[in-house]
């Protein structure tokens, strides 16, 4: 066992939550899936998921904020609650991109609803990302997203790419979607 590798790889994710601001925000979660797996997502039903490139998009506004909530997805711990956390067993996080509500605050009033469905909804409407598990993360959604969860390949689509598409449709600059890759 290479033990310099195993503490390599522990620190800086430590790093990277505590680099996470506490404030509340919207966030994109990117997952890897290596290989094909039936998963069981809570109540929403079982599920085959292909493998490759995953993007949930969601909030943290509990207590803790974007640090609490995307430090969770990261450390991979905890009980099984959002649906997210259920691909979570399976899936790697790959990188994650948030954009905190300080920022939101300066923005017109109409792009202020529910960022995580404005995303979700860009692609749901772009034909390079599909449609992973209908209602995934989606089930107290108002805003009637048919997904939080979207698969892609990185051949498609690059993680610049899924940046400038979040900062585009909300109307911010690209620098204002904070990301880190692990
Ligand atoms: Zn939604």
């Amino acid at each position: 066992m290479n033990l310099h590798k195993y503490h390599s790889s522990i620190k800086p994710l430590r790093k990277a939550i505590d680099a996470l601001p506490v404030t509340p925000g919207s966030y994109a979660l990117l997952l890897q899936l290596r290989q094909r797996e039936r998963l069981a997502v809570g109540k929403l039903g079982i599920f085959d998921f292909l493998p490759g490139e995953y993007v949930y998009f969601g909030s943290a506004r509990g207590s803790g904020g974007i640090r609490a909530r995307l430090g969770r997805h990261l450390r991979g711990a905890g009980k099984l609650h959002w649906h997210i956390d259920f691909l979570r067993t399976s899936a790697r996080v790959s990188g994650y991109f948030y954009l905190s509500d300080d920022v939101v605050a300066e923005l017109p009033v109409r792009t202020r609803r529910s960022l995580e469905c404005i995303w979700s909804q860009r692609c749901a409407q772009n034909r390079l990302f599909q449609l992973a598990a209908p209602g995934f993360g989606a089930s107290d959604c108002i805003n009637r997203c048919e997904s939080h969860l979207y698969r892609f390949s990185e051949r498609d689509v690059s993680t610049d790419a899924i940046r400038s598409m979040m900062a585009d449709a909300v109307g911010v600059g690209s620098a204002c979607i904070v990301g880190a890759f692990v």
